[in-house]
């Protein structure tokens, strides 16, 4: 394998959760990128392993194909963008979980404070919310739905039951705990902002941002939410009913806004994209607003005329064939077509006749067929 996540970690494949995270710290601390002897690839790959090892649902994908996949749902699950972040800065940019101690840019020290380190990457790396207030945005969630043809024209409801992060009830989202006191930010000292300090061929120079510990507000609860540990969210089950409107198309998709994952510290939730598959009909195909159907009828029905009975979407209706009519012809039956999304009208229900020729006929009828035969061209 290329990269081989358990490798680079340097722990066995059945490595526990604990393991994990011991042999991340300390290869983190090893090769950070400010440290003399640091390694900014090599640090990179270390994240990135972690990354998916720390992850349960990505760990068991990647022991089972070796890669990870996104989740497929418009600006799916997270993404890691180093491109817009500064190595050089690391140990000054991040929050709670790594402290700063003093030196030179070379020399900074830096030690893991907080526990959880999936959520200080998704901070650091995630390098989104700068700008953007308080926390990042939810992540939006992408979930599939199948209906009958029949469905497709006359709408249909589902319910489905989604594990999602929702808002923090205990602390409305803004991940304090209720009545603690507000101190001031220690990491930006109540500026809400920070200087960032960046190293390149040309020299050093210095950049102010937003702080990535109080977001800029200056000021930070004394005490995190005990339910969700001053995130903001946890995770919740709910039933979500989704209204499948008349006249969607197969591959569609329905956006309900605000039913993604719950935004970090009291942040905009991400959408819900429902994607509509349409199960494919024995008897119907559909092209645009029209519902395509084939019948077959006699040739004796096809030069005298006279009735079928048809089915349609709406139910089974008549459907007069002319006398004189020839195979391959098509009827249209008015209105029984898919509805129009935006409430412009109905398509059509097609017909398309066959002629149907018996492939065996009795000696009397091959009589009469000849009799038929010699008066026609
Ligand atoms: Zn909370
Ligand atoms: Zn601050």
């Amino acid at each position: 394998m290329a990269n081989d996540y358990y490798n680079i970690l340097g722990v066995e494949k059945g490595a526990s959760d604990d393991e994990i995270k011991k042999a991340y710290r300390k290869l983190a601390h090893k090769y950070h990128p400010d440290k003399s002897g640091g390694d900014e690839k090599k640090f990179k790959e270390i994240n990135e392993a972690y990354q998916v090892l720390s992850d349960k649902a990505k760990r068991s994908q990647y022991d089972q194909f070796g890669q990870t996949f996104q989740g497929g749902a418009p600006g799916g699950s997270q993404d890691f963008d180093f491109s817009g972040f500064d190595f050089g800065n690391f140990s000054r940019q991040n929050n709670g979980g790594f402290s700063a101690k003093g030196g030179p840019a070379s020399g900074w020290e830096f030690q893991f404070g907080g526990d959880d380190l999936g959520d200080i990457f998704s901070n650091v790396f995630g390098g989104r919310s700068q700008g953007r207030g308080r926390g990042r945005r939810g992540q939006d969630i992408q979930v599939d739905v199948e209906i009958d043809f029949s469905e497709m024209v006359h709408g249909a409801e589902r319910e489905i039951n989604l594990r999602r992060s929702v808002r923090c009830g205990r602390c409305g989202g803004t991940g304090a705990e209720p009545g603690a006191k507000i101190k001031t930010c220690p990491t930006c000292k109540g500026a809400g902002q920070v200087e960032k300090t960046t190293r390149s061929f040309f020299g050093m120079f210095s950049q102010v941002g937003i702080c990535p510990e109080c977001e800029g507000a200056g000021k930070v609860p004394e005490k995190k939410c005990s339910q969700c540990g001053g995130d903001g969210r946890v995770k919740e089950n709910e039933n979500i009913k989704i209204k499948i409107p008349a006249g969607l198309s197969d591959g569609q998709t329905i956006s309900l806004e605000g039913k993604g994952e719950a935004g970090e510290k009291g942040a905009p939730p991400g959408n819900l994209y429902v994607v509509v598959h349409v199960k494919p009909h024995p008897k119907f195909t559909r092209n645009g607003l029209d519902i395509l159907s084939t019948e077959y009828i006699s040739f004796s029905m096809a030069a005298l005329g006279g009735e079928i009975e048809i089915e349609t979407l709406y139910g089974k209706l008549i459907l007069k064939i002319p006398a004189g009519t020839q195979s391959g012809e098509t009827f249209r039956v008015r209105d029984k077509g898919a509805p129009d999304l935006g409430g412009r009208g109905v398509g059509n229900h097609l017909v398309k006749v066959i002629v149907s020729v018996p492939r065996k006929i009795t000696r009397e009828q091959k009589r009469l067929i000849e009799e038929l035969g010699k008066n026609m061209l």
